[in-house]
């Protein structure tokens, strides 16, 4: 399976093949204040699996062991990389071309969850779990 995504204003391109997993919603404070939304949902993949196709996209070190990757131009979130996963990076579910395929399967970091976010998908609630601080 090959799919493409990008930011906002279409300066960035990227494409990822191969499994999609740790699909996620995730209520950590950082994730909420880098998107401005109240939880993000992500997917991972395999470093070798994720390509950038087209752009530059800007870095922000988001904390000592993780960075984010975002359009600089419109601010779209678009991946996130943690020193303890080297082999891996995270990539935000909606900023795929086709974001409905890819339904996450749980949240995390819901020790953080704002409280008048009110869940009713039936997935299951992890309150730690692996982190995007
Ligand atoms: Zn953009
Ligand atoms: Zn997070």
């Amino acid at each position: 399976m090959t799919l493409q995504g990008g930011c906002y204003c279409g300066r960035i391109r990227y494409e990822v093949s191969g499994e999609l997993f740790n699909r996620t919603n995730c209520h950590c404070s950082i994730c909420r204040r880098t998107s401005g939304a109240p939880f993000v949902t992500w997917f991972t993949v395999k470093r070798p699996n994720f390509r950038w196709l087209q752009g530059e996209p800007a870095t922000l070190q988001s904390s000592s062991k993780a960075t984010r990757n975002f359009c600089h131009a419109c601010g779209t979130p678009l991946t996130y990389m943690h020193v303890n996963f080297v082999g891996e990076i995270d990539v935000t579910t909606c900023s795929l071309d086709a974001p409905a395929e890819v339904a996450p399967l749980d949240h995390v970091r819901t020790s953080s969850r704002l409280p008048w976010v009110k869940l009713a998908d039936g997935l299951p609630e992890y309150p730690e779990a692996r982190t995007h601080a």
